[in-house]
Formats: C-alpha cells, structure tokens, sequence
C-alpha cells in the first residue's frame, strides 16, 4: 500500500485529571463518578448527544439492574435512571430492573447531568491519535470543525466501546475472536398495535423475550424464498410512546473496526431494515397498520476488540460467580451470544449474579490508562453478559472512581488501594456483597 508522511503541530486545548474517552452508558457514569471524586474531568463524544448505543443505535432497553428482584447494579447507575424516571423518560420492569426509556430524554438527562457535575463536554469531537510518553499517554489528539486538539490528561479512561484507544496508544489487546458477534441495526416502527406486542415488555426473569410465534412466521417466509436475509429475533422495546416500537432483527456478520466492513454492513442492513418492516406490515397483525419511522443513526456493535488487561475474566469465572478481593463491579444478564450466520442465539441463564474484578480495568504496563465498558477485559463468554448497558455503566463507575483515587493519590491505576476504591464505591452505592 501506498502511504504519505503528515506531520503537523497540534495546539494543547486544555489539561484535565481525567479524561473520558466515549459518552456511551460507560462514559457518562465514568465521567459523574470521577468528577464525584474530586478530579477535574472531560469527556469526548464523535456524536452531538451522548448514550453510545443506547441513542445512536437505539439499543432499548437498558438490561438488567436487578436479580431476582434484588438491585445487583447501584450507585450512580441508578440514579442516572432516577432521573430520567423523574421526567418520564424511563419505566422500570420489575423483577429483573430492565429499563424501557425514551432516547431523547436520555440524552438530555445525560447531558444534564454531567453539566451539573461541572464535566468539561467535548461533543462532535473525534479521538483521533494519542502522545505518549513511554507507555504513559498525555494526550488524546481529537479532531473538530475546530481542526485537531490536543486534550492532557492525568489518567485516561477508554469508554469508546471499540478499545480505540487502546489501538492508538499500543495497550495490548485480547486475541481476535474466531468468531465475533453480528452487528444489527435496529429500526423504529410507528402506527403499531403495541398493545397486542406482549413480548415488548421484560419482566419476568430466565425468559428471552424474542417474539416466537413472529420467529416461526419468518423461517417458514425463509425457506419458501431464501433471499430473504437471517434475522434475529425479533426483540422489541418501545420508548414509552403509545404504538411506536423499536424492532431488534437484522443481523450481519461483519468487523466494525474495519471501515469498509462497517461501510457494507450499514448499507445492507438498511435494505434489509425496509425490507423486514416490510414482511412484518404484510404478516403481522399487530403490524397491519405500522410505517417504517426510521433506521438508527448507527448500526448496533456487539462485539469488537477488547484490551488484555492484568487479568482476563473468564466465562468460567463469571458463571461459577466467583467473587475477587478486588471485585469492583457486577453483572447478572444472561450469557448471550448471536450467531451472524444463522438465526440461532445461545442464552445460557446465571445462577448468582457475578462479579468483576478491578484487574480487568488496566493494562500492567500502561499506569494512566483505564478502560470502562464492553471493551474491558474478558473472554468472549464473560463478555457476552457483561456487554449490556447496567455492567457497563458499573464498570464506567469502578473506572472513573479508580480514575479520580489514582491522580489523588499520584499512583498508577494499577498501584491503586483497591480496598480503598472498594469502599468509595460502596459509599456511591455498589452492590458488591453477594
Ligand atoms: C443489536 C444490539 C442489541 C443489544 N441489546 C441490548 C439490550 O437489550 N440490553 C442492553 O442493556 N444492552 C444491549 N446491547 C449492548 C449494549 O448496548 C452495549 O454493549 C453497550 O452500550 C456498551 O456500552 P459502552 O459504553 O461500552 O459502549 P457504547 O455504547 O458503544 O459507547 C461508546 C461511545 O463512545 C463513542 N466513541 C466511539 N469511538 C469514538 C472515538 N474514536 N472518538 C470519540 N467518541 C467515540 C461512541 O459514539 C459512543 O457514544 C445490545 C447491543 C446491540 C448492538
């Protein structure tokens, strides 16, 4: 391949104590909860509105708070929800703590809320590039209308979901997976029958709210023409409007850290949008009289890179609940990994809710990076439950907290007291007894 040298000087916007790399559901959390901590903090965001895939893929709802009716995720997490409750933006489905919201109210209570916490906001800004020195980043380069700026930083926080980051700064990364889970892009529906959809709300625990009876209708449809492309599902959420629903169902097996990939599957996949919207208004009921609202602005990411931390957290870990000294978060979603290939889910349920470690936040040899969120380090079991948006707004929690006791304390991330970190986060609320 052919390459052209850029070389250029980058103008230092401004120095922080932490920086938050991604305002998705770990983002934000990590940035509250390092600003709660003291630190003078900033958060960049590619996007206008914050909520990562909650927003900008309309990945409703938030999965799962609760276990067995038990608040297993707390903390700053819940309050988030509080208030996006507190102006009618979010319901909550008991047992389980799932949450059914309205994507617009999140993005405003997110912003809001990090506005309050006095969190400098970097929207429409690209992380770009990193400088290090040594293994110690000092800038992320970010690219604006305004050009590329260089933003400083004490501790760093990776809450980008992709691990970009990591990539840019050489913190090692897990090994690719054979196999990664599809991408989906979800599309919104109006003019339905939502009280005729009972499968829209989540509320009883070991159940996989797929749309069964829907699922058959379409393999059959699937084999008398098999042009029609596999789906998943279909999931539904709605977004607290009466007749409107986001329909989860399209499935690509594609690398959506490789452009071009991404490129292909957002333009398949909106065919395939229209399409299925299509069959649903044809051979569903409760869809007769439903129009296509719109496709997400982005195509769902499930599954990407994820960094090599100081310690991975395996499936068999996660299943058998094992519980660490530094246990800093928790999850209790079921494992549920998608084929890209096929119709087929597997959704193994949990017996315990399960623990993650502080050690799946860093990089040993890297003492000012910290990653929050799915592209934390886990294998692709592990991973597959923690993923959702309540483990990974837990996880943003532990990140930011550790974020603000490192630059406090002048230590490494991985130098930290983690008996201390635990404390503070108990203190915000996290659940971390069994
Ligand atoms: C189809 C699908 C269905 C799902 N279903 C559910 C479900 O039912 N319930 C549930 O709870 N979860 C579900 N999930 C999972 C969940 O939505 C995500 O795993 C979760 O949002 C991950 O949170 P995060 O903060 O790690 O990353 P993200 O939500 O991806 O947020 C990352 C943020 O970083 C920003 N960003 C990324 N790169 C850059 C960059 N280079 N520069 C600047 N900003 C950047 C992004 O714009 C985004 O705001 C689903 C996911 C998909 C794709």
């Amino acid at each position: 391949m052919n390459t052209v040298l850029q070389s250029r000087q980058v103008p230092v916007r401004a120095e922080y104590d932490v920086v938050v790399c991604g305002g998705g559901p770990s983002g934000i959390i990590a940035a509250l909860a390092a600003s709660r901590g003291g630190a003078r903090t900033a958060i960049i965001e590619r996007y206008g509105f914050f909520g990562g895939m909650a927003t900008a893929a309309l990945v409703a709802p938030i999965s799962v708070f609760n276990y067995n009716g038990r608040r297993i995720i707390d903390g700053i997490p819940w309050e988030f929800i509080t208030r996006l409750t507190e102006i009618g933006g979010a319901r909550e489905e008991k047992p389980l703590g799932n949450i059914t919201f309205s994507p617009e109210k999140y993005k405003l209570i997110a912003q809001r809320m990090l506005v309050e916490a006095g969190v400098q906001i970097y929207f429409h800004s690209y992380l770009s590039d990193c400088n290090l020195s040594g293994t110690i980043i000092k800038h992320v380069i970010v690219e604006n209308k305004d050009g590329a700026e260089a933003i400083g930083g004490k501790v760093f926080v990776d809450a980008t979901g992709d691990a970009d980051l990591a990539v840019r700064a050489g913190v090692p990364l897990q090994p690719a997976s054979k196999k990664l889970q599809p991408a989906s892009l979800i599309f919104m529906l109006g003019g339905v029958d939502t009280e005729d959809l009972p499968m829209i709300r989540h509320c009883k625990q070991g159940v996989n709210y797929l749309d069964v009876e829907v699922r058959k209708k379409f393999e059959e449809l699937r084999k008398e023409n098999p042009d029609i492309p596999v789906f998943g599902g279909p999931w539904y959420c709605g977004i607290l409007e009466k007749g409107i629903v986001l329909v989860n169902m399209t499935r690509i097996d594609a690398d959506m850290t490789s452009n071009r990939e991404q490129t292909a599957a957002e333009c398949a996949m909106r065919e395939e949008a229209t399409l299925f919207a299509t069959l649903l208004k044809m051979t569903v009921p409760a869809f007769s009289n439903s129009f296509l609202l719109e496709t997400a602005p982005q195509t769902g990411v499930r599954e990407t890179r994820r960094i090599l931390g100081a310690y991975t957290l395996t499936g068999e870990d996660y299943l058998n609940a094992v519980d660490f000294p530094d246990s800093v978060s928790r999850g209790c979603h079921p494992v549920d990994i998608h084929s890209g290939d096929t119709t087929s889910q597997r959704c193994q349920f949990l017996k315990e809710a399960a623990f993650v470690p502080y050690r799946c936040l860093y990089s040993p040899d890297f003492p000012n990076y910290l990653v929050a969120g799915r592209a934390f380090s886990a294998d692709s079991v592990a991973s597959a439950s923690v993923r959702v948006q309540a483990s990974c707004m837990g996880l943003g929690q532990a990140a930011g907290a550790a974020a603000a006791l490192s630059v406090r304390g002048g230590t490494g991330v991985g130098e930290i007291d983690t008996d201390k970190l635990r404390k503070i986060l108990i203190s915000y609320g996290t659940n971390l007894s069994r």
